[in-house]
């Protein structure tokens, strides 16, 4: 089990020109699980290699358990790796898959054979432990390509590079809590790299949001639901994402084209700021708050999604089922202080807001 710790890394694959990844210092904590989370793109790959020893930084070093290890070869660094597509020997059988990097190790027969049917009995592999890799579905080799990285106890930290892409919508659900229980009960360090959010969210300690090659966030999915320090954590993380809305500061007072959306807890902000609120804390109000029309009501059979328009913008309301209004009608909503922000032009959250007690109509 080990600690990661990553010290003023970056990486360009164009000698400088462009960088997929910006610089990037933090620590993993040993044996906590955690997802790098974000879209297509924007670097997730490429630090999951730089930690595994794949791709050499061109900025910075790697330590784990406080040794610098950012020179040693991946095979020396005590780390196992799962990528997205299987990674198998087809010539060998499941059982002599799993084996294999046991025997690498020099474990004895007995222990060796014990740990894969544990791991089978895991992944639910018991009956095609005697088959070859190419005759099953290509879900299931993923599958024992996972067990080929679960199968060591002594590594240091398992990577996963999106593990589950290939596997069936229903079996995921299956695999990521048993891959979460085989963590509890391990304690390894894991390091999960996914663009679903739901993945990231069930399986992990901790979310490290990640743009255009930097982490914009890190920490619980509590957190980054209840306070996106970043917009970008509030488009990404939710479903429907956050409301956003142009706003004008003067002392603090929010307006957009002239008109009061809220006063900023923070004092003395001036200037251009965005407004963010998540469609669940546009709370409706009798009276109080902004007046809209109601566009469309979508049921969704335990919440309703409540389109919102007024003049030049739009939002959505995230409202208990028991909800009703008038498509077409007006409707006042207003928002909940403690989960409303405003951003600045860097899009990082400066302060909290408070609805206009004059509702701003
Ligand atoms: P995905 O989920 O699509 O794998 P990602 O978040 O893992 O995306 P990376 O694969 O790390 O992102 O890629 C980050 C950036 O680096 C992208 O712009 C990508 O095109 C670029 N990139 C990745 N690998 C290479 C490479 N070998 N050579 C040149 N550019 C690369």
């Amino acid at each position: 089990m080990a600690e990661i710790r990553l010290e003023g890394l970056a990486h360009s694959y164009d000698g400088g020109k462009t960088f997929a990844l910006n610089p990037i210092s933090m620590t993993f904590e040993d044996g906590k699980a955690y997802a790098l989370l974000g879209p297509s793109g924007c670097g997730k790959t490429t630090l999951l290699n730089i930690i595994s020893g794949l791709l050499k930084p061109s900025h910075g070093k790697v330590f784990i358990d406080g040794k610098d290890v950012t020179n040693v070869i991946t095979d020396d660094r005590n780390i196992a790796q799962v990528f997205q597509f299987p990674v198998l020997y087809d010539t060998m059988t499941v059982r002599k898959n799993l084996e294999f990097p046991l025997k690498n190790r020099k474990l004895g027969k007995e222990a060796i054979a014990a740990r894969v049917e544990e791991i089978a009995g895991l992944l639910g592999l018991e009956d095609d432990l005697d088959r070859k890799p190419a005759k099953l579905r290509s879900d299931l080799q993923q599958i024992v390509s996972l067990g080929r990285g679960l199968v060591r106890e002594d590594v240091s930290a398992i990577l996963f590079d999106e593990p589950l892409t290939v596997i069936d919508q229903n079996f995921k659900w299956t695999l990521r809590n048993r891959l979460k229980r085989l963590h509890l009960a391990t304690g390894v360090t894991v390091v999960y790299v996914t663009h679903d959010q739901t993945e990231a969210l069930t399986f992990a300690d901790e979310v490290l949001v990640m743009n255009k090659g930097s982490l914009v966030q890190d920490g619980t999915a509590e957190s980054l639901f209840l306070e996106p320090q970043h917009e970008f954590v509030g488009y990404f993380i939710g479903s429907p994402g956050m409301n956003f809305l142009d706003v004008e500061a003067k002392s603090s007072i929010l307006t957009h084209n002239g008109m009061e959306i809220g006063k900023a807890a923070k004092e003395g902000l001036n200037g251009s700021y965005r407004f963010g609120v998540r469609p669940e804390f546009l709370i409706p109000s009798a009276k109080s708050g902004l007046e809209f029309k109601v566009d469309r009501i979508e049921d969704r059979g335990v919440f309703k999604l409540v389109h919102l328009s007024k003049d030049d913008f739009k939002f959505i309301a995230k409202t208990e089922e028991s909800y009703e209004a008038q498509v077409g009608g007006k409707a006042n909503f207003s928002f909940d202080s403690e989960r409303a922000f405003v951003y600045d032009t860097n899009q990082k959250a400066v302060s909290t807001v408070s609805p206009s007690s004059e509702g701003g109509n």
